[in-house]
């Protein structure tokens, strides 16, 4: 299968590749909710002093994934609504919170392999493993039919690989000889930009020599670096079993977790965007105060500040008050204040129009300035088609939105709207500004949850007739 659709998004506020150490802060606000976990097992009492690496609360829907103390500080559990705050917060050297007994009962059960996915568990480097298909966290103790390990992060304005690979590629090759410890011989494809840049082809040299690592060269075009695009690109099913799929930084933690048996608790995280003075990468910990990121980057009076990339970033919520623990990268948008009538056609030399309906079209490649407006207003449907054209899941996402509105939810799920892997390309060049990618996804978890109810009711009815059937034999046997 080859790569249908994508874009090349060319936007203004791109992060450079200097990554800056933000001042260590004296208090940390770790949210207890991100994208993928909760973490509302808490492990700790209030007034506790903890060391950077103790386990502060677990997410037990979650393989019991952790939420680590960052740093050395005490413990407030009740001072902001969602969060632990860690007041006094120090950076002393962090230590592994790993109870030898358990260690022990691992590598009794499992082998070596065992414990070095017990590590990576408890050491906070599992956090960075995706299942390919759903997007969820994979079993620790399973077997993956294949591993994707992605260099890239297209989707502006995420923290990018090659920032997180600088100088420490040899970082990079000892990760990925980890993960190749922890299989039999499951392929892992290494996914490259393919282009021939300096840093590409020092990567290039430096993977040659691994046998089961298969190299996977990709154009930069927004979203081929999406973990089920490539897994359907590379021909893997479903129903193989799981596809483990990790970025170079889940790499690096893999190789700090296993080598040094430390916790991963530093991130970097991209801050990007038209509300931001000098674009850039940040090193922190989960529970960096965002007003601290907002005092030194955001320059706009009136800014959004999106939680993610561009087109898939959620609004951050004014009550969250510290990095996540998942955060890539933080996006400021200034807010479109004044309504633009019929922007859509406002000719101009400033803007892109997928389109080319702009004079911008007569110009060479150039970055647009995007803000909140995104530029015109919501319309309807006018079947130009430039939907299906970048979509990368081969679906008409036009064809879907007639459907969802006119409430045929079936005729949606025959057009198979469960393909489509939310990247939101199409609704960034709907020139109607139709919000397809919610649509789309609301039409997912409504075919799902009636999926499910129909699921639960056979499982009643099958439940029920094993009663009726159990208490027929009963009454057979009294009366015999
Ligand atoms: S959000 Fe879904 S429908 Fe829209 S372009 Fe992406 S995969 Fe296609
Ligand atoms: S891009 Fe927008 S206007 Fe064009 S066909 Fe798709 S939904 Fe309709």
């Amino acid at each position: 299968m080859r790569f249908r659709g994508g874009y090349n998004i060319l936007l203004k506020g791109k992060p450079a590749s200097a990554v800056t150490a933000m001042p260590e802060p004296k208090v940390l606000y770790l949210p207890l909710r991100s994208e993928r976990f909760t973490f509302r097992d808490i492990r700790v009492k209030n007034g506790q002093k903890v060391t950077g690496g103790d386990v502060l609360a677990i997410d037990p829907d979650n393989y019991a994934v952790p939420l680590l103390a960052p740093r050395t500080g005490t413990v407030r559990l009740k001072a902001v609504e969602g969060h632990i705050v860690l007041e006094d917060a120090a950076q002393l050297e962090e230590h592994a919170d790993i109870a030898a007994k358990e260690m022990l009962h691992v590598e009794k059960e499992m082998g070596a392999a065992g414990i070095k996915r017990y590590k990576l568990l408890s050491l906070g480097a599992w956090q960075f493993f995706y299942d390919a298909f759903t997007g969820a966290l994979p079993d620790p103790l399973g077997t993956p039919q294949a591993v994707i390990v992605s260099t890239l992060s297209l989707e502006p304005f995420l923290a990018r690989g090659d920032v997180q690979l600088h100088k420490r590629l040899l970082n990079l090759t000892r990760g990925l000889e980890h993960l190749q410890s922890l299989l039999e011989y499951q392929p892992i494809y290494l996914v490259m930009p393919n282009i021939s840049s300096e840093f590409a082809n020092l990567i290039r040299n430096q993977i040659r020599g691994y046998a089961s690592v298969k190299m996977l060269e990709i154009p930069l075009k927004y979203p081929y670096d999406h973990f089920e695009i490539l897994a359907r690109r590379l021909n893997l099913k479903p129903g193989g079993g799981p596809v483990w799929a990790v970025r170079t930084e889940g790499v690096l933690a893999v190789d700090r977790a296993l080598t040094l048996t430390k916790p991963c608790t530093v991130r970097i995280v991209s801050i990007g965007g038209m509300g931001v003075n000098l674009p850039t990468h940040m090193k922190v910990m989960p529970g960096y105060p965002i007003q601290k990121i907002k005092d030194k980057y955001v320059f706009e009076r009136a800014a959004r500040v999106i939680n993610g990339g561009i087109l898939t970033g959620k609004i951050l919520p004014a009550e969250m008050l510290g990095v996540d623990t998942e955060c890539r990268g933080i996006t400021i948008l200034r807010e479109q204040e004044e309504r633009e009538f019929l922007g859509f056609i406002r000719p101009g030399w400033d803007r892109h129009c997928y389109a080319n309906c702009f004079l911008s079209s007569l110009r060479k490649k150039f970055r647009e300035q995007l803000n909140t407006g995104i530029r015109g207003e919501l319309r309807p449907c006018i079947s130009c088609n430039y939907c299906e054209e970048v979509c990368p899941a081969g679906i008409m996402p036009y064809l879907i939105h007639k459907y969802l509105y006119a409430d045929l939810i079936e005729e949606a799920e025959q057009a198979r709207v469960d393909l489509c892997v939310e990247c939101g390309l199409c609704s960034y060049v709907c020139p109607s500004k139709i919000d397809l990618r919610k649509q789309l996804i609301d039409a997912k978890a409504l075919i799902e949850k009636e999926k499910e109810e129909i699921r639960q009711e056979q499982l009643r009815q099958e439940e029920a007739r094993k009663q009726q059937e159990e208490a027929r034999k009963q009454s057979e046997e009294k009366t015999e």
